[in-house]
């Protein structure tokens, strides 16, 4: 957390958050952990809302994301942010 900008980070693990190039449904109980990951990405999306609400920005990373690449995402934000202040 950037507490000064508001920037808020989190990495997500590509199973339990259901990323799109990695989540491969596990074979046995399906349904089981679809609903897991469902749930999951139901409680992301609410915590994105009340943070976006609160004047937070929110950056999420996959787990799969080069770090380099993420690390810039997130500088990047902060120092949007603080420009407009
Ligand atoms: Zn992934």
């Amino acid at each position: 957390m950037f507490t000064k900008a508001k920037v808020a980070v989190f990495l997500d693990g590509c199973f339990w958050h259901g990323c799109p190039q990695h989540h491969t449904r596990a074979v046995t109980n399906a349904g089981y952990w679809a609903e897991k990951v469902i749930r999951n990405r139901e409680r992301d999306a609410e915590t994105d809302r009340l943070l976006t609400e609160a004047g937070w920005s929110v950056i999420r990373v996959w787990e799969h994301d080069s770090p380099n690449e993420a690390a810039n995402r997130v500088a990047e934000e902060v120092r949007t942010r603080r420009a407009k202040r």
